[in-house]
């Protein structure tokens, strides 16, 4: 996949994607991340990016002919035929006003051959960006940033570990928090308790007791269904605790259910019943 990133501080990018899965990713072929500089597309001694808002107001804009400049150099598709689908490429606006970006956009996203991705600053971007050529406008949150360079680092580094070969065990990919898709197939304990939605089940590594804290008894003990129906309880259970949103998003089976009520019957409630 190639990502190109449209920002007026190129630099920003130097480190966070330095590291781990993404920098594995561009290492072996599978991501190819290019950082463009907007003032470069600028015409004016002072290489300006941003102007006064009109009709008053605080702050300054992103102007758009950088934006529009740059882009026009880097080849992407039309966006008729982006939005259309008949090519896989998408242009992204990072904006707090966006669509919110989850674990599906990113799965969604890891499947295209090109994301361009524009990084606005200041009070925002000229609304002409988004109307124009971007084909989507994401935030990474419900809270403001100071620029949308920190939001398009977290969209890359969550769609590369998504690519196929990036994470040497790709099962661990689609067990992980609010991946929808959960593998079902029996098999070991940790290929039968995917998130399915839900958020992660918690994790133990050596030694199994640590300064008086010991692992749970039942991860010892080596039997597979056990284990499996343990995590599965602490994943409902944390989901409640934590976000009880989520549990209208998955479907539960029998079982899921069964334990659920017990849950809740023991106590364990979601944040928003916590009266
Ligand atoms: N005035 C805007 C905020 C501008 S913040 C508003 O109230 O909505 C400046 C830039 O930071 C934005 O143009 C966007 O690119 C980026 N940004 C801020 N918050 C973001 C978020 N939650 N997700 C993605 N990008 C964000």
């Amino acid at each position: 996949m190639k990502a190109d990133i449209l920002t007026i501080f190129p630099g920003f990018f130097q480190g966070p994607l330095d590291h781990g899965i993404t920098r594995r990713a561009c290492e072996m072929g599978l991501a190819k991340i290019e950082v463009h500089d907007l003032r470069q597309f600028t015409h004016d001694k002072h290489r300006t990016v941003d102007d006064r808002p009109f009709g008053g107001g605080e702050g300054m804009v992103l102007k758009p002919d950088p934006i529009f400049e740059c882009l026009e150099t880097l080849q992407v598709a039309s966006r008729e035929d982006r939005v259309g689908g008949r090519v896989k490429e998408s242009v992204i606006l990072l904006s707090a006003q966006g669509q919110r970006f989850t674990q599906s956009v990113a799965a969604e996203l890891a499947g295209l051959d090109r994301v361009v991705l524009i990084c606005g600053r200041y009070e925002g971007v000229d609304e002409r960006v988004a109307d124009f050529i971007a084909d989507r406008e994401l935030s990474i949150g419900d809270y403001v940033l100071s620029g949308g360079e920190l939001a398009a680092a977290v969209i890359i580094e969550a769609v590369t570990r998504l690519l196929p070969g990036a994470v040497g065990n790709e099962a661990s990919t689609q067990q992980e928090s609010f991946t929808a898709h959960s593998q079902k197939e029996a098999g070991g304990a940790d290929s039968t308790c995917g998130s399915g939605g839900l958020l992660d089940y918690p994790h133990y590594t050596r030694p199994a007791e640590f300064r008086g804290l010991a692992v749970p008894e039942v991860l010892l003990n080596g039997d597979h269904q056990e284990i499996r129906r343990w995590r599965r309880q602490r994943a409902l259970e944390k989901t409640l605790r934590n976000r009880p949103d989520l549990l209208d998003g998955v479907e539960l089976n029998k079982e899921d259910a069964k334990l659920l009520a017990r849950i809740k019957a023991s106590g364990v409630r979601g944040a928003e019943n916590s009266d």
